[in-house]
């Protein structure tokens, strides 16, 4: 008799990502806009772990899991789909169970699900011995959503196109951040139609040039780089939500040395010193009732990685 032997499931860390610098384009004919941005991997990480089963599907605990679909659009439910199919597997009984474990603010700006869906892929990757490149990989992971194919390479890296095409910035420095969790998510399209909207009125705000900010980060000093941070973004997620204003300001008083809007928001992130004012601009935010909730991160960090293949039992 032949016992199939049933591959151990697998365990992927996968970081959150902060944009440096995001500038925005004027709205295509096609309703995209072109991006140039910097992205962050943070120590602030999702745990997604795949695992064979004869019951298929998606379950999703901690951070904002209430607010999470566990259907057929969960991001990483599409990457098992993508995938599958890629490898010539039925991607509508993939026989594959995945359990997403999430610190990533949900709807927060700072590419939650993209994260998962990157996670999915290299964990699946492991799970079914797939000879897949990084690159290979990345390609599919560009089908899934913009911010995907920067969760597996994690790092810094320079976003183009819709912020999917990815090259690496090379740079030993570590930076100290702090993040504050808003009370509710924000949708990506409604800032997006928002910065339209404001475009369309006015003049808001624009980030200065890219090259600045690879010149302060290989310069590695934070009070440079804090000079330099931009997001395009900033002004309409202020606009959906006036109160950002007043923790972005809450953060500066506090000692950071400066404040923005993560990606789309509304979470703020806060650069500091060192790890140890990040602490204290994390205790000193947290008292001062202008946000949900803060936690302290440092970056750059690894994209998504395998962490652990239990034994079966
Ligand atoms: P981005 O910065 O990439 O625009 P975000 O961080 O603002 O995204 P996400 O946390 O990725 O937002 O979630 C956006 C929406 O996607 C959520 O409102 C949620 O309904 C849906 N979603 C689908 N799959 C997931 C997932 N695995 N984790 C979180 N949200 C998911």
């Amino acid at each position: 008799m032949v016992l199939a032997v049933v591959p151990p499931p697998v365990t992927v860390r996968v970081p959150a990502k902060v944009n440096l610098h995001l500038a925005v384009g004027d709205v295509r004919p096609d309703g995209y806009h072109d991006l140039v941005t910097i992205f962050q991997a943070l120590s602030l990480v999702d745990e997604v772990t795949v695992a064979v089963a004869d019951e298929p599907g998606v379950e999703v605990h901690g951070e904002g899991a209430d607010q999470v679909p566990t259907g057929a659009s969960n991001l990483a439910w599409r990457a098992v789909r993508l995938l599958a199919a890629h490898v010539g597997k039925d991607p509508d009984d993939p026989k594959v169970r995945v359990v997403i474990r999430k610190a990533i603010p949900v709807a927060g700006g700072m590419a939650g699900g993209s994260a998962d869906a990157a996670a999915t892929l290299v964990g699946l990757s492991s799970l079914w011995r797939l000879e897949i490149s990084r690159d290979e990989l990345a390609e599919l992971a560009g089908k899934l959503g913009a911010d995907v194919p920067f969760a597996l390479y994690g790092a810094t890296a320079l976003g183009t196109g819709r912020g999917e095409r990815i090259v690496p910035v090379l740079g030993r420095h570590q930076f100290h951040w702090v993040l504050a969790f808003d009370r509710r998510g924000l949708s990506t399209p409604d800032v997006f139609d928002e910065l339209d909207r404001l475009r369309a009125e006015g003049d808001p705000p624009r980030v200065g040039p890219v090259e600045a900010v690879l010149e302060g980060l290989s310069s590695g000093d934070p009070r440079q780089l804090a000079l330099l941070l931009g997001n395009d973004l900033q002004a309409a997620a202020v606009s959906l939500r006036p109160n950002l204003r007043r923790t972005l300001r809450a953060g500066v008083d506090a000692g950071a040395l400066a404040g923005i809007v993560s990606g789309s928001g509304p979470t703020t992130a806060f650069l500091c010193e060192d790890g140890d004012t990040a602490v204290r601009v994390a205790a000193e935010l947290a008292g001062a009732g202008v946000c949900r909730t803060v936690r302290v991160a440092h970056g750059p960090v690894p994209g998504a990685r395998v962490i652990t293949t239990e034994e079966p039992k």
